[in-house]
């Protein structure tokens, strides 16, 4: 990272001094405290064609031009990308920022020798790295309050990251996906366990209301089993029809999307029906369930990363793992990369989600590519089409006037090379530099 640099964008005297200028000269659309990023191709995240030799002009945070050629303006300093492809800030719409890589530790005695207040330091981390990476908005679903202290002390800029929304606890059954005490010892109790737990509609409801008050801005259910959990089946529905509808109405009634983790196809199509907006995982889904998603608009978060990710720990470090889940690692995580093809061919909307903390958030795009997507759908499910799963389209996702300066650039040409979303060399978020080599 360029230190001299990114300090020198960040500092509020640098500001201070720009603002003083910016009375003295002010030229068309260009006055003196602008950036004007000068980009070699720019994919902007809403045509499809890339367009070569394009300046973005910044103003404060926000793009306030798109121009051809390499505009210039007295006192505005050039931010050079001549050699670079640039796009929009990169959006994971599945991260879980504390968590670690299930190759690193054993997930049981991680979970009872650390703290949330342990686990905020993990996250700061891992966030600080996600942006890094390209990642300026990410989606948090299924922390707690670490997650949403985290996410404002991003916004104060305490700390580097993304800017995040939070489901905090996710919501689903006792003995669920979600529920922390299965496969431990049922005597053991935590304060903190029991926040994400709904056995009727009336505690979906206030669980909805209880998170909102906490600072939720999405709501994850957990409504079928899971994989990497102690003792539930992801082939079986466990939560209800009306619980699920329960949180929908609750969730969408104070403006709060909902994110629903769920593998078997008749499950996704409940919930489908339920009104939920993202299917995260969709694993087992079918024709038909794609089809049933295409009509109602839900959009599908295939999480292709966490699944490559756990079948290597499941294979190389089975101890590591949640009590008896390597069996359900191995007999599950190759389906998805299967299924995304038909997914994609099926038109159905499709976000880009990781379902990382710790590690390479980039190498979803690899594996979506690698898999049925072409680079640049690969690249509109990480932009434009994740800023609309967000209901943030207005502000991010795309190189437009009016979004936020969220800006990344990578070397090589990312629709001839996947590797080279691995190797983001600039990144902006809010017309701050964050990254510059
Ligand atoms: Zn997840």
């Amino acid at each position: 990272m360029n230190e001299p640099m990114s300090q020198r964008f960040r500092t509020p005297r640098w500001r201070a001094l720009l603002f003083g200028a910016a009375a003295f000269s002010v030229f068309g659309n260009c006055n003196a405290r602008d950036l004007i990023v000068h980009a070699g191709v720019l994919i902007d995240g809403v045509g499809a064609a890339p367009r070569s030799q394009m300046s973005i002009v910044i103003r404060d945070d926000k793009i306030v031009t798109v121009e051809n050629g390499y505009t210039s303006a007295p006192g505005a300093d050039i931010v050079d990308l001549s050699k670079m492809t640039v796009m929009p800030g990169f959006i994971d719409c599945h991260v879980h920022v504390n968590s670690k890589l299930p190759s690193r530790a054993n997930a049981t005695e991680d979970r009872l020798t650390h703290t949330d207040i342990d686990r905020a330091f993990d996250a700061a981390m891992f966030s600080r790295a996600m942006l890094h990476q390209g990642f300026t908005s990410a989606r948090d679903v299924g922390g707690g309050d670490e997650t949403a202290a985290l996410r404002d002390a991003i916004d104060a800029g305490k700390v580097e990251g993304p800017r995040l929304w939070v489901s905090l606890e996710a919501l689903g059954p006792t003995g669920g996906h979600a529920d922390r005490l299965s496969g431990l010892d049922p005597q053991l109790s935590h304060p903190g366990w029991g926040l994400g737990l709904v056995d009727s509609p009336d505690q979906a409801r206030f669980r909805v209301r209880e998170h909102k008050r906490r600072g939720a801005t999405v709501i994850k259910i957990v409504a079928s089993g899971g994989i990497a959990s102690t003792g539930d089946d992801p082939r079986q529905q466990l939560m209800t029809n009306e619980e699920m509808r329960a949180v929908v109405e609750t969730a969408h009634s104070l403006g709060l999307k909902v994110a629903a983790h769920i593998y078997p196809a008749s499950t996704i199509e409940n919930a489908v029906r339920a009104g939920v907006d993202s299917i995260e995982h969709g694993s087992f889904a079918t024709a038909d369930t794609f089809a049933l998603m295409k009509a109602h608009g839900t959009y599908l978060v295939p999480t292709l990363s966490v699944f490559e990710v756990f079948y290597e720990a499941a294979r190389d470090h089975p101890e590591l793992l949640r009590p008896g889940t390597a069996q359900k690692e191995l007999a599950n995580d190759l389906l998805p990369k299967r299924n995304l093809s038909p997914a994609v061919k099926s038109g159905v909307k499709i976000a880009f989600g990781s379902d990382l903390g710790e590690g390479d958030h980039a190498m979803e795009f690899g594996l979506l590519i690698g898999n049925g997507m072409s680079p640049m759908q690969a690249i509109f499910a990480a932009t434009r089409d994740a800023a609309d799963l967000l209901g943030a389209s207005d502000t991010l996702g795309s190189v437009q006037p009016g979004r936020y300066a969220d800006i990344v650039a990578v070397s090589g040409d990312p629709l001839k090379e996947s590797q080279a979303f691995e190797h983001v060399v600039f990144v902006m978020k809010g017309g701050v530099v964050y990254r510059d080599h």
